[in-house]
């Protein structure tokens, strides 16, 4: 046996099994928590859909196709991470470098120092226990920069296996690509 019943939010006619009569029950049109009546209190004129116990996800009404869950709603997330966190990379690196640069040029006699001469101060710095402030600026932004760019790459690679924003996961991959070209244009120049 069936009770069937308007549902007192939308006043669409439900039909539940005799079983839910004076339960709560999820209304299969504004899924509402609604209370099913013990007796039928509608007399349809034609078939009406059946609700589920309250808590359950309600069922598509009848001659409606299935509803499909949505996967995008966490690859747009992880894309938009992905974007945040390269965009945060490149401001902290450019950010480090403006702050540290006139008084790295000072320390080096105002030319540009290479990358291995900046290794090679950097360890006797540290080994000397005397790190200069613009040094220990570059040094922070450098591991800050690193776990960032590595956060994007991570969150642009998950991104890449959603099927969802495609475009700002290829701008995230852009802005990250600068780090390795970054490296290699160090050690060529
Ligand atoms: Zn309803």
């Amino acid at each position: 046996m069936a009770v069937q019943f308007v549902c007192p939010s939308c006043s669409n006619p439900i039909e539940i099994d005799d079983a839910w009569g004076g339960k709560q029950v999820a209304c299969p049109y504004c899924h509402n928590t609604v209370t099913a009546p013990i007796e039928s209190t509608y007399q349809p004129s034609a078939e009406i859909p059946m609700a589920q116990p309250g808590g359950y996800p309600p069922p598509a009404p009848l001659g409606y196709p299935p509803q499909q869950v949505a996967p995008a709603k966490t690859g747009n997330a992880i894309a938009v991470w992905a974007l945040v966190l390269s965009i945060s990379w490149l401001v902290i690196s450019i950010g480090t470098s403006m702050i540290a640069a006139p008084a790295m040029l000072e320390a080096f006699g105002d030319t540009e120092p290479s990358m291995s001469d900046m290794q090679r101060y950097t360890q006797e710095k540290v080994q000397g226990g005397e790190i200069e402030p613009w040094l220990l600026v570059l040094m922070a932004g450098g591991c800050t920069s690193l776990l960032v760019w590595v956060g994007g790459l991570v969150c642009a690679i998950i991104a890449l296996t959603r099927p969802a924003r495609r475009k700002m996961t290829i701008v995230a991959f852009g802005f990250l690509a600068l780090f390795p070209l970054q490296l290699v244009a160090g050690f060529l120049l």
